[in-house]
């Protein structure tokens, strides 16, 4: 088996650390792939730090992949050696569900196969993208159309279609009115997207330190939440908001902003259960809704989109010694907005 260099989380609670992972044999239907970028997700250090339960160490997160296909198994087809290609969330899924067969792969019944945490069909635990190399089936592998930038393209493949999907399937549009909640990794490319799809877009974050590069990004408004006349101010406007906050909101407070048949789609992953009022959604017959993340072919068309729309994500590329510190950043909001470990870094 292939011994590659990684970075991984050794505990809950130590920095991570460079160490070496072993990769399966190409399969068949397997693709290489030398990682080339890495994005850090939120959900990568809710994973580490055990926030969402036990985890199996050393772990070696990181569901934002890009690189290039360096070899393919012998019933490979449509993916060469020198292409550019991503990974993403999810690795496999076990294709005879209800779901599965209705080509909703991130909805599994069975539980798809995660990138990192997950257990494998050989019994082991997968390993993430903070590595040299990573092997997976390819069903489960996108192509990187040639507008989207190499190093910053990586963010797309969670925090782009984590977002995309539930604009495309709430039919945002011109003449949706649609808030972001939280304008980090996630919530900046919701920004973007929405306003590409033709949404009047508002970001809703904790102040006004970020509003220059939201109203950049393609927001027409832009709200302090720690300003309460904001949630007076806004009260039934939104046609769908949606939540990309990794904390514990008042979710009361944030509905009643949702106008006549209004959804909240919650994307943000706080471990902890979050107290409603039931009467707050009997007004304007509001809805509370999850999602999570999107298909491969749902993530295959956002890529697609993006390209054709100019979406870039905003990243800041750093070696993967800086990864520890990045964790620090991002827990407390200091994000601008995405960042991406260059892996080559990793071979030092
Ligand atoms: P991030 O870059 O840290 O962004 C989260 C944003 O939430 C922050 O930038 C901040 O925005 C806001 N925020 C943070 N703490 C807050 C608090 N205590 N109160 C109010 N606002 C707060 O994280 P991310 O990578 O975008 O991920 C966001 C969440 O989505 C995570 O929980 C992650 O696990 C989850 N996620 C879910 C899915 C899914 O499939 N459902 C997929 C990917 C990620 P402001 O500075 O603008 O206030
Ligand atoms: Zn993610
Ligand atoms: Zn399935």
């Amino acid at each position: 088996m292939p011994t590659v260099a990684a970075y991984a989380a050794p505990s809950a609670t130590d920095p991570l650390i460079r160490t070496t992972i072993e990769r399966r044999e190409t399969g068949p239907r397997d693709v290489l792939i030398a990682i080339r970028y890495a994005g850090i997700c939120h959900s990568d250090i809710h994973t580490v730090r055990g926030d969402w339960g036990p985890v199996t160490y050393p772990q070696v997160v990181g569901h934002e992949i890009a690189g290039e296909v360096v070899e393919v198994g012998s019933e490979v087809a449509g993916f060469a050696v020198g292409d550019r290609v991503g990974v993403g969330c999810m690795v496999n899924s076990c294709r005879e569900c209800e779901n599965c067969r209705a080509g909703m792969e991130n909805y599994c019944l069975k539980g798809n196969t995660q990138t990192y945490a997950s257990v494998d069909r050989d019994g082991t635990i997968t390993q993430g993208g903070y590595s040299t190399h990573v092997v997976v089936d390819q069903d489960f592998v996108l192509r990187i159309p040639e507008a989207l930038p190499y190093e910053s393209v990586a963010p797309l493949l969670c925090a782009g279609i984590t977002t995309y999907s539930p604009l495309a399937h709430w039919k945002v549009g011109p003449g949706s009115k649609v808030a972001v909640v939280g304008m980090g990794g996630l919530g900046h490319l919701a920004v973007k997207i929405a306003a590409a799809m033709g949404a009047e877009v508002t970001v809703l974050s904790q102040t006004l330190a970020k509003q220059e590069d939201g109203l950049r990004f393609g927001a027409s408004r832009y709200f302090a939440t720690s300003d309460d006349a904001t949630f007076r101010t806004l009260a039934n406007t939104f046609d769908l908001i949606l939540n990309t906050v990794s904390a514990p909101l008042k979710l009361d407070s944030y509905l009643r902003m949702l106008r006549l048949d209004g959804t909240m789609v919650n994307v943000g992953a706080p471990p902890e259960p979050l107290p409603l009022r039931v009467f707050t959604l009997f007004g304007n017959r509001r809805t509370f809704a999850g999602s999570s993340i999107g298909s491969i072919g749902e993530t295959q068309e956002m890529l697609e989109f993006c390209a054709a729309h100019g979406i870039v994500p905003e990243t800041e590329l750093i070696g993967v010694d800086g990864v520890n510190e990045a964790y620090e950043r991002v827990l407390r909001s200091d994000v601008r907005y995405r960042f991406v470990i260059d892996i080559e870094t990793l071979k030092d």
